[in-house]
């Protein structure tokens, strides 16, 4: 799978550099280097100009983006199998009490990347920022049914649901403004950290995931989160400080895990914005993978100015640069996702070493 030559996007590359280079080499070596890149060369070349990704057209799938992300995920399928889905809807929090690691690009991303996979998966924004809502191009003005109807008015989530634009089997329940004061609301109200968990058990339609997007706190929205899912999915940025504070989350982990859920387990830690061409990222990538194990996922997500411009035109990378390095790691992310049996991991060998190690 990785490394082949053979896998050749049917979208043309607007960057220089193929998701390949992201993806973690055998155990000799830990953390790959941009080998394929000249060093220097910028990984962010502009594209040319016939390279522009489309995002207009309606948002049926039969638009240009969503056929040319289409053709991205066949050219990556070569084999022609669709990825196993899982036996029953697996519930991921993609939490990190940091702002800007990113949680929410790591979301909307990697739920575009499953749904494009096959599956059928619910973003569900828990930030009162909304910004997931607005990168999956999902209305979220404060009159739109929201996710705060639902913890806090015990509205169904059905209500709130909305297909995303361009993707199909991709759907979001949005955030509005209204949520910054949930996590005050949510006090005095009866059976308050499981009021998603209720909500999510009570939708009807059949999903494969559930991908929720958590605030930059452990607040009780956070709680919630955790106890509506099982399996913790932590973005760490490749950046200076990128350990510290996941003590103090992993031990809120085990106070969930110990009080509300126990099935509750850090499943993955996905290395964002890896800038191959620093010794920062791959020594913090390094020191990420000597804590974890088999819970940091193979393919480190590059830092791409693709990446980071998708959410202003409300569209994942996915759509908006199909073929791009960013879009690629991405969906290659989704797929070791995909492939991990949650069972197997969650095996809480993380939680000493990492408690003590980080503060
Ligand atoms: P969080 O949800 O943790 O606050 P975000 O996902 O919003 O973090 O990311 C923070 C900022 O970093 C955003 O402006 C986003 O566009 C940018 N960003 C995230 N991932 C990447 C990446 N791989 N490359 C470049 N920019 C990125
Ligand atoms: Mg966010």
């Amino acid at each position: 799978m990785a490394g082949s030559p053979q896998r050749e996007p049917a979208v043309e590359e607007s960057e220089p550099v193929r998701s390949d280079a992201n993806v973690a080499g055998p155990m000799t070596e830990p953390v790959p280097g941009p080998r394929s890149e000249p060093a220097d060369v910028s990984r962010e070349t502009p594209p040319p100009m016939d390279a522009t990704p489309v995002i207009e057209g309606p948002g049926d799938g039969s638009a240009p983006v969503g056929r040319a992300a289409q053709q991205a995920v066949e050219a990556m399928n070569r084999s022609g199998e669709r990825l196993p889905r899982p036996e029953r809807t697996r519930v991921m929090i993609v939490a990190n009490q940091k702002g800007g690691v990113g949680k929410t690009t790591t979301t909307v991303n990697l739920a575009a990347s499953l749904a494009l996979h096959g599956a059928r998966v619910l973003v569900v924004d828990l930030d009162p920022q909304g910004n997931a809502s607005t990168a999956l191009g999902i209305d979220h003005h404060s009159e739109v049914p929201s996710i705060y109807d639902v913890l806090v008015d015990s509205r169904p989530l059905a209500d709130v649901v909305q297909p995303v634009p361009d993707v199909e089997g991709l759907f979001c329940a949005p955030a509005t403004i209204d949520l910054a004061g949930a996590e005050i609301e949510l006090v005095s109200l009866v059976a308050r950290e499981s009021r998603l968990q209720r909500a999510i058990t009570g939708y009807e339609q059949p999903l494969d995931y559930v991908l929720i997007d958590c605030p930059p706190s452990l607040g009780l929205l956070t709680v919630n989160a955790m106890v509506a899912g099982n399996e913790v999915v932590i973005p760490i940025q490749c950046e200076y400080y990128a350990l510290e504070g996941l003590g103090q989350l992993l031990r809120n982990v085990d106070l969930v895990k110990g009080h509300l859920n126990p099935q509750l387990h850090l499943s993955t830690i996905i290395l964002t914005m890896y800038d191959g061409r620093t010794r920062l990222a791959s020594q913090v990538a390094e020191e990420v993978r000597g804590h974890f194990h088999s819970e940091v996922l193979r393919t480190n997500i590059p830092r791409s100015v693709r990446i980071s411009e998708a959410p202003s035109y409300g569209q994942t990378v996915l759509t908006y640069d199909p073929g791009s390095s960013g879009a690629l790691s991405y969906l290659e992310a989704a797929r070791e996702i995909a492939l991990r049996d949650p069972a197997a991991s969650g095996d809480g060998r993380h939680n000493s070493g990492m408690a003590e190690g980080t503060q």
